[in-house]
């Protein structure tokens, strides 16, 4: 992380929009500033990231698309992300892969059923309720005793994150929006109050407008410009079984099953689960290496603690994972905030500064509707969703090197509940 110089280092590139960072987030908004500006837009937008697009929290995600988010402007944002896929399928002329299997949300007491109505309560989606055995027929593999009601949502499914970044970064390239690879970003420049570029390995590259979509790193990169966002790096795990397919049916739902604290999908005959465990591992944002490809977690056991917790909890509600192995370990870093919510928007600090990022475990899902709102934010067109519950300020000044901070956005996603 560096402090913010007025050093004048050679322009070796410039264009009116930079976005930093191609995972997701980045590239959905490099998306959606295409569709708004068209090809010849008159303004010129380039991204830039300093590995090969989709490398890093992308191309870990479990990738459900879940809908029910106990907030309806979240919800919305989930919302365009399935519209951008159908948009992006009859552009590119191709089937993106969407598995629209449904999500079955299980509540397993009297009281989980009350927040369960809560979160799918508003629901602009259809949703069924069901009894333990209406559950247990969609989803073989859960103990129909053990389930008091569940939730379905038959809209909802899950995507190969890679391929749907992939399908935002074709478009957006088809309307003339260029990627740079390979250069890394060491600071925002500020003078004056407002953007003027940012300093790479390679020399300044001179914008007046600048998204900071850069995931793990977007902290570090924004306090470089004396933003502080109210986010930390936390560790998000999963486990793939052994393929089992007579377990494990490749229809299954997506499951999101909170009393167990855990989530899961098919994969291929396996089944992918995600425990959230009662102590999550946040990162110092001054500390991150620059690749997380085999990152060592430091005080990380990789998993295995969650793993005995949250095992037998699980396999309550789903006793055939007790018979099948296990795989695979995934992990990787998300963005969490103290709040629950995206930080998504203008830096009230810096005139042309905005932000894309503290996805909460959830930037696949809601990617297309975070994409169209910064691009209309930074365009300065009417946004389409209720933004200011993500304003990047609305937590007031935050250090964002703080452990208490840390700990509030680790115990963010321990306590989640969604998908
Ligand atoms: C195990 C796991 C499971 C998950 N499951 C789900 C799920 O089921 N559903 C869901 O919606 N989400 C899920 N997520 C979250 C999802 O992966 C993220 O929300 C999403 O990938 C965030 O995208 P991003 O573009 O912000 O970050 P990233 O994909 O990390 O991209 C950030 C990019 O910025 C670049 N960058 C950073 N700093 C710089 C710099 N200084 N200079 C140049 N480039 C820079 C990086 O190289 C990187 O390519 C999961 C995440 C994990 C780890």
């Amino acid at each position: 992380m560096t402090a913010n110089r007025a050093a004048n280092p050679a322009v070796v590139d410039s264009a009116d929009i930079v976005v930093v960072g191609a995972g997701i987030l980045g590239l959905a908004v490099a998306w959606a500033l295409g569709q708004a500006l068209g090809s010849g837009g008159g303004r010129s937008v380039l991204v830039v990231d300093r590995h090969p697009p989709s490398t890093q929290a992308t191309a870990r995600a479990a990738a459900l698309l879940t809908r029910a988010r106990g907030d309806a402007a979240t919800a919305a944002l989930v919302r365009d992300t399935y519209a951008a896929i159908e948009a992006l399928e009859e552009e590119l002329e191709e089937d993106l892969g969407l598995r629209r299997v449904g999500t079955l949300h299980v509540a397993a007491s009297a009281a989980r059923v009350e927040s369960l109505r809560t979160l799918v309560g508003d629901s602009a989606d259809p949703v069924e309720w069901l009894d333990g055995e209406g559950a247990a027929r969609l989803a073989p593999c859960l103990s129909a005793e053990a389930v008091e009601r569940a939730a379905f949502m038959p809209l909802d499914g899950f995507i190969d994150p890679v391929r749907l970044a992939d399908a935002y970064r074709r478009s957006a390239r088809r309307a003339g929006i260029r990627i740079s690879i390979g250069l890394s970003v060491q600071a925002i420049r500020v003078e004056h109050g407002r953007v003027t570029g940012l300093e790479t390995g390679q020399g300044f590259i001179a914008a007046p407008l600048v998204v900071n979509a850069a995931g793990a790193w977007a902290a570090g990169l924004a306090w470089s410009a004396g933003v502080g966002l109210p986010q930390a790096p936390v560790r998000s795990q999963y486990w793939i079984t052994e393929p089992r397919p007579d377990l494990f049916p490749r229809d299954l739902p997506v499951l999101v099953m909170p009393d167990a604290g855990a989530y899961a999908r098919p994969e291929l005959g396996a089944l992918l689960f995600g425990l959230r465990g009662r102590r999550s591992v946040a990162l110092d944002p001054a500390r991150l290496p620059v690749d997380t490809a085999g990152l060592d977690l430091g005080d990380s056991d990789g998993g295995l603690e969650t793993l005995e917790e949250g095992w037998r909890g699980l396999a309550r509600l789903c006793p055939p994972l007790l018979r099948a192995g296990i795989a695979h370990y995934v992990s990787g870093l998300s963005t969490y905030t103290a709040d629950g919510r995206f930080v998504l928007g203008p830096a009230p600090e810096v005139e042309g500064l905005f932000m894309a990022t503290g996805c909460c475990g959830a930037g696949i899902a809601a990617s297309g509707g975070i994409g169209q709102a910064v691009a209309a934010a930074v365009l300065g067109m009417p946004v389409p969703v209720e933004m200011s519950r993500f304003a990047p300020g609305r937590l007031g000044a935050v250090d964002p090197l703080a452990p208490a901070l840390r700990d509030a956005c680790a115990a963010t996603r321990s306590g989640k509940t969604s998908g």
